[in-house]
């Protein structure tokens, strides 16, 4: 397992350490209040807090056993996705107590996300594929509007839009461009699409894939030559791959 994959696993196990830890804590201080509380609601809340821990620990299992076999566990597909949701906030918790950059964790998180879809071999006809890019990508002096439609790029070369949008003609994927979260769900909502390739920063990707929930994303991050959100660039080589993962049937 790679050390990007390793290090996002590893803050969620920790995480999960900790919520019990604090459980435990909690514990310790009711069961001395006996005589204040009903016993009966205290066991009935300590089974409630196993099960979740275990469904806990078995999301986290489960990411790693998908990612040893390279395959994905259908069964165990919906408490991944719920255990990662539920602790992603307290990974990053846990990574900025240890002084680990942020940047660093969504990254890896990212990475896991895009091992895991890879591993769904989701074999989708290329109608079903939309891919998702920021607007920062279009040249700021570009007065065309392609977040409107983006056939209104005249494929001028200034940006990688044009590119993009000859990848998109040759593989017939959909392809629009986004100002934000709002108008990326818009488009997801009006284009029904399988699965989604987006293209964005660390934060914003990593926004995106949990907003998505069950809707297969992969995440291909951009690169910021000018700083932050203004004529950042993307490797297409690295969309293409992504779309032939979606493609295969063979996944990654
Ligand atoms: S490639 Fe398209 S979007 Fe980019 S600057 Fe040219 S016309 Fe504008």
């Amino acid at each position: 397992m790679q050390v990007k994959k390793r290090l996002y696993i590893g803050l969620l196990a920790v995480s999960l350490l900790i919520v019990i830890g604090l459980a435990a804590l909690l514990w310790y201080l009711f069961a001395n209040r006996a005589l204040l509380i009903n016993q009966v609601v205290l066991i009935s809340l300590a089974y409630v807090a196993a099960v979740l821990f275990a469904l806990l620990g078995l999301g986290i299992l489960g990411i790693v056993i998908m990612i040893k076999r390279s395959k994905s566990v259908p069964s165990l597909e919906a408490v991944t996705l719920w255990a990662n949701e539920m602790l992603f906030p307290m990974a990053l918790l846990t990574g900025k107590f240890f002084g680990i950059d942020k940047e660093k964790i969504l990254k890896s998180y990212i990475s896991v996300n895009n091992y895991l879809v890879g591993n769904k071999k989701l074999a989708l006809k290329s109608s079903d594929i939309m891919i998702l890019l920021p607007h920062c990508l279009q040249n700021s002096e570009c007065k065309f509007k392609i977040t409107i439609d983006v056939e209104n790029c005249k494929k001028c070369g200034k940006c990688k839009i044009s590119d993009l949008r000859e990848l998109a003609e040759r593989y017939r994927v959909k392809l629009r461009v986004a100002t934000g979260g709002t108008l990326a769900r818009k488009w997801i909502q009006e284009n029904h699409p399988k699965a989604v390739i987006a293209v964005a920063c660390e934060r914003d990707l990593s926004a995106g894939i949990q907003d998505t929930g069950e809707l297969p994303v992969l995440g291909v991050l951009n690169c910021r030559p000018n700083g932050p959100c203004i004529n950042t660039d993307v490797d297409v080589a690295e969309i293409e791959r992504a779309l032939l993962i979606m493609l295969s049937k063979g996944g990654l």
